[in-house]
């Protein structure tokens, strides 16, 4: 199986059976992100556990790379360090941005290297990076209890 086929296998199963999908309690902070240029939008909510990503729940709406993405993000960041999943996110965005060029860290990304082709492709860059915006978002507001803010941030 040639390494593109292996990456559309990852996002799609991803994409068939989301994990940690569907909106839960308790949680610290609830934002609402949304990708006008592509139609995806993502509902999510962190629950901080002292230092911890006690959990990240969502709602997803949108393309197989915008919902996949999230459910690879949710799969890296619970159960680690707040710190850490943003660390992760800086990674992810790294990749993202590098057009094609960054290669990423197996290691580290684990299923989220599947989304380094589209890293190629600039329209889709917005997709893959939706839920992990939201993460980072609802990370910072849940550290500084400036939590539920229901305001619409667009991409
Ligand atoms: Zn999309």
């Amino acid at each position: 199986m040639k390494i593109d086929e292996l990456y559309q296998e990852i996002i799609l199963d991803h994409y068939k059976a989301k994990h940690h999908s569907g909106l839960r309690k308790p949680y610290d902070a609830e934002v609402y992100h949304v990708n006008p240029v592509c139609g995806d939008e993502v509902r999510l909510r962190i629950f901080l556990d002292g230092d911890l990503v006690g959990d990240v729940s969502y709602e997803s709406a949108g393309c197989s790379i915008s919902q996949a993405s999230t459910s690879v993000m949710t799969d890296l960041v619970i159960g680690r360090t707040t710190s850490e999943g943003l660390a992760l996110y800086e990674e992810f965005l790294a990749v993202m941005q590098g057009r094609g060029e960054m290669v990423p860290d197996e290691e580290r990304l684990e299923d989220a290297v599947a989304f380094a082709g589209v890293a190629r492709f600039p329209a889709r860059v917005k997709c893959a990076l939706l839920g992990w915006s939201a993460f980072r978002d609802a990370a910072s507001r849940a550290i500084s209890g400036e939590s539920r803010k229901p305001e619409v941030e667009v991409q």
